[in-house]
Order: C-alpha cells, then structure tokens, then sequence
C-alpha cells in the first residue's frame, strides 16, 4: 500500500482546509441550529466560491465538471471535509447523491447520465435512494414489500419506504423495487428504477424526527407512499433484476467516504480534546492535561483515529486495485469498527469538555447525537459482524456456514 501523498493532491488538501477553517467552520453553530433550508443562501455562496476555486465535485468524474479523484485520493479528502458537518456538501460530493451519481455514471444510459447524473454532479439538483421499508427489515434487503409491475410501456411502482434520506426538495428518486419475483435467486429480483420527485404517486407523508438531525431538506429522512407511480420502462437502471448488484457496487466505495467522513469528525474532537485539556485549568496551577486519567483518554482516542484510518485507506486501496468484491471483507470491518471508534472519541472529547461538551457551542454534541446513526445505517454492526465472520470461516471450512 503506497502512503505517500501527492504534491498536488497535498495542495488541494490545504486549499480545502484553510478554506473550512476560514468559511465553513463559523457557519457551524447556525447550521445545528436553524437547518438546512434557512441556511440556503449562505450555502449556495460558499459552494459558489468552490467553483471558483476549481474545487467541485472532487470525488466525481471530470467529464460532468468534477475533479475525477481516484477512490484512495478523494478518501483523504473526505477525511479533511468530515472535520466540520457542511464540509461535503458544499464541496458537491455529499451523501445519498454522491452514490447515485457513481451508479447512473456506471450503469445509466446516455440519456439517464445527461437528465439526472450531470446536474446532479452539477449541484443543480439534489436526489435520494429509497430502499428501506416501514414494515420489513432493512438488514435484510433481498425481501422488499415495494412492487415494479410492467404495464404497457411503464412502470406501476407500489410501496411504502422509510428513511429516503434527503427525499425532501430532491429531483429524483433511486427506488428499489421487486420487479421479477420469478428469479431463482433473491439477489436478482429487485431492480432500481429511477422516479422524478414531481410523479404522480411519489408521495412524501412526513419527515421523520432523527435524534441529532435538524431534518429539513438536505438533513431530512422522509417517510414515502409510492401509490400506482407510474414511470416509464426506460426509467429502471442498469437493467432488471440488477439491483443488489448494483446497491453493493454502491456501497463499497459509499462506506469508504463515510468512514473518511468520520475519521475527520475524530480529528476534530481530538483536536478540541487536546486544546481544551491544555486549556482548561482544574486548579490554579493546573489545566486538565496534567490528570493522568485525561492522558488515558488522549492515548486510547489516537489509538482508535490511527487504526480506523489505517483500515480504511488499506480498504480504498484494496477496492481501487482489485475491486470491490475482493474487498468485503473489510468493507464490513471498516463499517463496525470506524462507526464505534468515532463514538468512543466523540464521547471522550465530550466528557473533556464538561458542560461545555453538553451544549452546541462547540460541535461536539452534535456529532455525539447525529453520529449515533452510523451504527445502523448502511447496514448495523451486527450484521457486518455476522457477515465478516461468516467469510472468515468460510475460508476454514471451504463452504459456506450458517
Ligand atoms: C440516519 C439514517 C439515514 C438513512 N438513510 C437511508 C437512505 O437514504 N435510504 C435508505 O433506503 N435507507 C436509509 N436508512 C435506513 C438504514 O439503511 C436501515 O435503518 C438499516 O439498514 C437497518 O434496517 P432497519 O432499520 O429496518 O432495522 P432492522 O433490520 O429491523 O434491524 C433492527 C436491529 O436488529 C439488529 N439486527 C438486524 N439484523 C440482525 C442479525 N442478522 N443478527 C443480529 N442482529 C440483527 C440490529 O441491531 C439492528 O439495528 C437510513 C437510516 C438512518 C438511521
């Protein structure tokens, strides 16, 4: 695995830093605390000036005005934009769109690539990716209640859908939906079909309240009826039954920028730790820094922050040079393991600060809440363990186990 970092990939990695610090980081507070759609306009400014400086788009391809970063590169640079929670978006490689636009480049047809995924690597329209259902597991994604039935030259697509993150004020809609009950295998019956927000039948019944979430467009998680939504046939991507395929094929690369995304988050608890534990004096004489115990703290969060990088980037390398499936295993490791270490900073560098650590004056508490999801979504810890397990004693038994 090669470590060494690019001259030219360090520089963009200061440019976007230094302009973080400087525009990014002083919009924090309001952020956490009016929302996504009243902080629009100063959004779209700041993403403006990104633009400017040649810096959109990082992780997508060049031909649709992105920067065509391979997977290891842009892994350092979600490492430097997770350090504060508007860093991706207004860099234009946030989630759920930046793995709708990797499989619409991969698998969409010409005509799907021009209509959503260039204005959507653009940033001139937002989408979301609708598989988890109200009233079945979404651990379990191979059993979909959701329905894509052909009737004549359309799609009749029914279901009820959960957690369409960012659903509100989104273009369109990856719906995953069984469409051929008939394949011998569960992996093939599901396909993704993509639904214009404005289609009759698209129906958002509510935005969900999410601990830690303001939930508003951007931030929101919505609740959706698909209610005969009709759409044509040409509208499903990739081809029929070619779903799972492709959602594992999405999330690969999508685990490795969350888990960059975290990593940054930890780098910068572990820098407010640090800084507040050398400030903030205990006694007249002495700053928190000189409790051995704050030490213990400081040690345990950089053994954590090294190893869940170290894992992730030997990941990005593993999927860059050999693919995705050559990389499953750790896809799941890095999944369970970088989502707890983030907690474990995030809770100790709260602790450190006291009832400081409680309030949004710092962004601390809002990573202590809204991270907690990162357990769950995009599979929870059990199920990467169950997985990862299972693969490893695969290899001892030469078949598969239970
Ligand atoms: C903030 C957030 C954003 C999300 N965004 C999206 C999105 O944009 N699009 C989308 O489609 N979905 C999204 N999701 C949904 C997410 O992917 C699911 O919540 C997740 O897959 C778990 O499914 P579930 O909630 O149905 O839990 P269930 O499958 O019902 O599982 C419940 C719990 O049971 C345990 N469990 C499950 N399976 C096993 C097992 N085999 N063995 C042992 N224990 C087990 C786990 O502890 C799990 O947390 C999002 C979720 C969150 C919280």
């Amino acid at each position: 695995m090669e470590f060494t970092v690019s001259e030219r990939l360090q520089t963009i990695l200061d440019m976007i830093r230094e302009f973080l610090d400087k525009e990014v980081v002083p919009m924090e507070h309001e952020f956490a605390t009016k929302g996504f759609k009243e902080m629009l306009p100063e959004i779209e400014e700041k993403r403006n000036m990104v633009r400017k400086m040649e810096l959109w788009a990082p992780l997508h391809p060049k031909e649709y005005g992105g920067m065509g970063l391979k997977l290891t590169e842009y892994a350092l640079v979600a490492e430097v934009l997770g350090r504060t929670p508007l860093g991706l978006y207004i860099f234009g490689c946030q989630a759920p769109d930046a793995g709708n636009i990797e499989i619409l480049h991969k698998y969409g047809s010409e005509e799907q690539k021009e209509k959503y995924c260039r204005p959507n690597v653009e940033g001139k329209i937002r989408s979301c990716f609708s598989m988890t259902e109200v009233e079945v597991a979404g651990s379990n994604p191979t059993w979909l209640l959701t329905t894509g039935v052909k009737d004549g030259d359309e799609w009749v697509i029914n279901g009820h859908k959960w957690y369409t993150s960012c659903a509100e004020g989104s273009e369109f809609a990856i719906v995953m939906a069984e469409t051929n009950p008939e394949a011998e295998s569960r992996h093939m019956r599901a396909s993704m079909i993509i639904v214009p927000s404005g289609t009759p039948g698209f129906n958002i019944v509510r935005n969900l309240s999410v601990m830690g979430h303001v939930g508003d467009g951007w931030t929101s998680h919505a609740e959706v009826r698909y209610e005969n939504c009709r759409v044509p046939l040409k509208n499903v991507l990739g081809g029929e039954g070619m779903g799972f395929v492709m959602a594992q094929e999405r999330l690969g690369p999508g685990r490795i920028h969350h888990c960059m995304r975290w990593i940054g988050i930890c780098n910068r608890a572990f820098d407010l730790m640090c800084s507040y534990a050398l400030n903030r004096r205990r006694t007249p004489t002495e700053v928190l820094a000189d409790s051995d115990i704050i030490k213990t703290y400081i040690a345990d969060s950089a053994a954590d922050i090294l190893a869940s990088r170290l894992m992730v980037l030997n990941t990005a390398w593993t999927i860059e040079n050999a693919g995705v499936k050559a990389a499953m295993k750790e896809i799941s490791l890095i999944k369970f393991f970088a989502a707890n270490a983030m907690q474990r900073v995030v809770d100790r560098a709260l602790q450190v600060h006291g009832g400081l650590g409680m309030t949004d004056d710092t962004p601390i508490a809002m990573w202590y809440r809204g991270e907690r999801a990162s357990r769950i979504y995009d599979g929870a810890d059990e199920v990467h363990k169950i997985s990862v397990a299972r693969r490893y004693l695969r290899e001892y038994v030469g078949k598969e186990v239970k």
